[in-house]
């Protein structure tokens, strides 16, 4: 859905819970994203519009940035240490970038799933299919609104998000790129409820 508000041209997308979409962003645009309901982690993966082979890269970004936790003002980086995102406003203030997306393994080793769970994994495979993608090209997204901490001896801690309804996060696009996102199913990083995600792209 398109409208014009503030003479800013906002694409609007939902995600509902347990589901993920692919779309194309242009450098100088804004990608709103809001917890509709509170509580729910998010996964983002990007990649050039021009080099699918450039895409977002975790270690990058913590090693440019000297931080494992990303708010307002971070860059963001590729794997060619080029910047593709700034988080231009944050209304929750901590955002992971460690964890691969959740996948049907995952479910069965962590929850002992038999059966096919909705998964991030699938859900960014799936979508970014639709731009040329391949599964091989996900590595690690941003961990939008999960709530990790990480002790000094490095043992992992995952909390419920720390994001309310109505929370979000702004991020600037600073190349061109084909972005996928889905909403998180897994158990623990969502405090065991799901909800859904309003996508808004922002163009002035
Ligand atoms: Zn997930």
């Amino acid at each position: 859905m398109r409208s014009n508000q503030d003479n800013h041209m906002i694409d609007k997308y939902q995600i509902e819970a347990h589901t993920g979409l692919a779309i194309k962003i242009l450098a100088g645009q804004n990608l709103r994203i809001t917890d509709i309901e509170g509580g729910q982690v998010v996964d983002l993966v990007s990649y050039s519009q021009q080099n699918s082979q450039e895409y977002l890269s975790s270690p990058r970004t913590m090693d440019f940035n000297n931080k494992i936790y990303f708010s307002s003002g971070d860059v963001l980086y590729s794997n060619l240490s080029n910047p593709m995102w700034s988080i231009a406003e944050d209304k929750v203030g901590k955002h992971t970038f460690l964890f691969a997306p959740c996948d049907q393994k995952m479910f069965e080793i962590t929850y002992g799933a038999t059966k096919p769970h909705p998964n991030c994994f699938d859900n960014l495979s799936s979508n970014l299919a639709l731009f040329g993608i391949q599964p091989e090209q996900i590595f690690v997204p941003l961990n939008i609104f999960m709530n990790a901490r990480i002790s000094e001896n490095g043992e992992i801690d995952i909390h419920p998000p720390r994001s309310k309804a109505g929370d979000f996060i702004k991020l600037r696009a600073e190349m061109d790129m084909i972005v996928g996102i889905s909403a998180c199913s897994a158990y623990k990083s969502n405090d065991y409820s799901f909800g859904p995600i309003r996508l808004e792209i922002i163009s002035r």
